[in-house]
């Protein structure tokens, strides 16, 4: 693959005739030359070094501005040949540009590149030479919408320097979403341009003008390959028989662990190990084809050169799905990929599905199938755990007991030789016991076949994803400027949030995400909250949050205050947040709740908060969070501040999916990072 940069002029062509405006240009060779340009353009003009050496022109004093007639052009060409030469030896210097000096305007940058995951991105952002400083950019997936262009302008912490800003007046954002579109098509329709930046678009009161063009072309356009996929049935997660392969006596293996997690299930176990006619109290096989009944599920844990022996024999078994739990395949180099490739064929000859290998395998508490090493299997509960790291399941499970999460499945992915995220996407979806899935990644090769599936597991069930190994240091030392600004860390982010994915930066995170949308009415309809607490101190904290995680607090009308004046203490705030104060009786709460199930149109979401308190306890203040629940579509969500006291109340909630976070901040912030997916609203803290 060979990569060349386009000159400035070659660049502007292709602007132009996606209806940009560029300056009126001409390239020179000579001093002479320049100057019979410059005045025949009309000065001032602008006039730059054309070498394909010389990306960052200005770098190299290759850039000369306000140029005021024949004599400066005469010099302005002998002092940026003169200068670039000095900066690279090396270089080509294929002569200068002279060209018009468009009109001092708002710096902007727009720029593309190629994601090896997710395919062409555009940038968007404030340009000029302050792009890296500035960091104000965001990013798009292509192809993107009209909409979605218009929300990007708006994006930019900058937006206010476009909307007008302390008297200036607004620049003309019309033209600038029509510029980003035509950009757009531009990068998308040129299949062997590969990167590119517009930098800067100088954006006016009325019109624009791009300054600088630079674009690279690629000879092949590396594209990624869907891999062909066979579906697999959701019965093969539902196992009646399991065989462990590799079974072991011997506390110190890992085939004992695996033995000695699966002894809780139901259906039949079959230990195989060719030297022991018993294991952990259970008949052992020879070999798998031994065993006279059929084989629903094998786990494999012999180590790697027999494992291709042993899939060849689970495939004559007509065993549907195998588990390898086996590390020393691809993560090991060449040799590996080779013997995972060896074993993947032999499955394929036979129609048996892989899962692994170099994995921990399968967690389905419901169905006590635990085919993992784990230290204690975890409970059965509503959240599907898919994780690229092994070592993260044992964390999160082993933590998961002392927080009373349960799991409906938590899959080890490991090298997905065969069935990968997408085919594990796809049976949790389909599977009742899950309610909101949760993803640890770390790469993902074909990122346009994963925006399209998990975009429609997200439609039925909530998706939250924690993305690990942002090789931003990688990325900016392959690509120029725009590269690195939209490393493709920030490019898995936007795929997630254009696929309806939550993402959040934390495991706790994560699971504080799906408490909030395990939730049958998931989302929010709109961004407006309500706030009813009785302690006052909270009441305050809960306007900070909320501000801070982008949740509109709604003021609320006349006619709901009088209603709420009939019961409430004279002195209440008569705002929102609600104080309802420390004295505030289940009563006070029940009425308050009436009020605003009447008025549900004024608000999208209620925030309740009680804290410890002798005159409410936490099981009433529960009860009466549940009645409303029923009174109302909108959605509630409870804070019980405190410590073991409330427990009881938080549990009565837990049981009908109402979360019950006990920090306050978490509560607005998961929040916000959910509405942030949902909304876009500005960026929310992290999660
Ligand atoms: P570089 O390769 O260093 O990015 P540019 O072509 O962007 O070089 O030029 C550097 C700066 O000079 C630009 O950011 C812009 O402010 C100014 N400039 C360049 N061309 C023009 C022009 N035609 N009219 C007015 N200003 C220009
Ligand atoms: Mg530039």
């Amino acid at each position: 693959m060979t990569q060349k940069m386009l000159s400035e002029a070659e660049g502007y062509e292709i602007l132009r005739k996606y209806d940009i405006p560029v300056p009126k240009f001409q390239i020179v060779k000579n001093g002479e030359d320049a100057a019979a340009a410059a005045e025949k353009m009309g000065c001032p003009v602008v006039m730059k070094i054309i070498s394909p050496q010389i990306v960052h022109k200005s770098d190299a004093g290759g850039v000369i501005v306000g140029i005021g007639g024949k004599k400066a052009a005469l010099s302005a060409f002998t002092k940026i040949i003169d200068g670039a030469k000095a900066y690279n030896p090396n270089a080509e210097i294929d002569g200068v540009i002279v060209e018009q000096q468009a009109e001092p305007g708002l710096e902007l940058i727009i720029g593309g590149r190629t994601d090896p995951a997710f395919g062409k991105v555009i940038t968007f952002g404030i340009g000029g030479t302050l792009v890296e400083l500035m960091k104000d950019v965001t990013l798009r997936i292509l192809p993107v919408s009209e909409e979605e262009i218009r929300q990007m302008v708006k994006e930019i912490n900058s937006y206010p320097l476009i909307a007008g800003y302390r008297g200036a007046k607004p620049k003309d954002e019309e033209t600038l979403v029509k510029i980003i579109g035509n950009i757009s098509r531009f990068f998308q329709e040129n299949t062997h341009i590969v990167e590119f930046d517009v930098n800067p678009l100088r954006l006016y009161e009325k019109g624009a003008c791009a300054v600088d063009a630079r674009v690279i072309v690629s000879d092949t356009v590396a594209e990624v390959k869907p891999k062909e996929r066979i579906p697999v049935p959701i019965e093969y997660f539902t196992p009646r028989s399991i065989a462990v392969i590799g079974a072991s006596q011997d506390s110190s293996k890992m085939g004992y662990a695996i033995m000695h997690n699966l002894l809780h299930f139901p259906g039949q176990l079959y230990p195989v190990n060719n030297k022991r006619s018993e294991i952990q109290g259970l008949k052992a096989y020879s070999n798998i084809t031994s065993i006279p009944a059929p084989v629903d599920l094998a786990v494999i844990t012999v180590p790697a050169i027999h494992v291709p022996a042993v899939v060849e024999e689970c495939g004559q078994k007509k065993v549907p799905m195998v588990v390898i739990i086996t590390a020393g395949f691809k993560e090991m180099g060449e040799q590996g990929r080779a013997l995972e490739e060896r074993i993947v064929a032999i499955a394929r000859g036979h129609g048996t599905r892989i899962i692994g290998p170099n994995c921990l395998g399968l967690i389905v508490p419901p169905r006590g199938i635990d085919t993992t090493y784990v230290h204690q299997s975890p409970k059965s509960g509503n959240i599907a755990f898919l994780s690229q790291s092994g070592a993260i399941i044992n964390t999160v499970v082993d933590w998961s007991l002392a927080k009373n999460i349960g799991f409906s499945n938590v899959i080890s992915v490991g090298n997905q030789a065969d069935l990968d995220f997408l085919d594990y996407l796809r049976y949790v979806q389909k599977d009742d016991k899950t309610k909101a899935i949760i993803l640890y990644i770390e790469q993902i090769t074909d990122g346009k076949t994963f925006m399209e599936v998990v975009s429609e597991v997200a439609k039925v069930k909530p998706v939250i994803a924690i993305k690990s190994g942002s090789s931003r240091r990688g990325q900016a030392a392959a690509s120029s400027h725009t590269g690195s600004l939209s490393g493709s860390y920030e490019v898995y982010m936007e795929a997630f949030r254009k696929s309806g994915v939550v993402s959040v930066h934390t495991l706790t995170g994560a699971f504080l995400a799906a408490q909030m949308l395990a939730h049958p009415k998931r989302y929010p309809k709109g961004k407006r909250a309500v706030v009813i607490t009785n302690a006052g101190g909270f009441a305050v904290l809960s306007s900070d949050y909320a501000e801070r995680y982008g949740i509109e607090l709604v003021d609320l009308p006349q006619e709901v205050i009088e209603e709420l004046n009939e019961f409430l203490p004279d002195f209440w705030n008569k705002g929102n947040p609600i104080d309802l104060l420390g004295d505030a009786s289940e009563k006070r709460f029940e009425k308050t709740f009436a009020v605003l199930a009447r008025h549900e149109e004024l608000w999208d979401m209620a925030f309740i908060i009680g804290f410890p308190n002798l005159v409410l306890s936490s099981e009433h203040l529960a009860k009466q969070i549940l009645h409303f629940s029923g009174m109302t579509s909108n959605r509630l969500i409870a804070t019980l501040l405190g410590g073991d006291s409330m427990n009881v109340g938080r549990e009565m909630l837990k049981e009908n999916s109402i979360p019950s976070f006990e920090e306050l901040d978490f509560t607005f912030r998961v929040m916000g990072r959910v509405l942030w997916q949902k909304f876009r609203v500005k960026a929310p803290g992290l999660l």
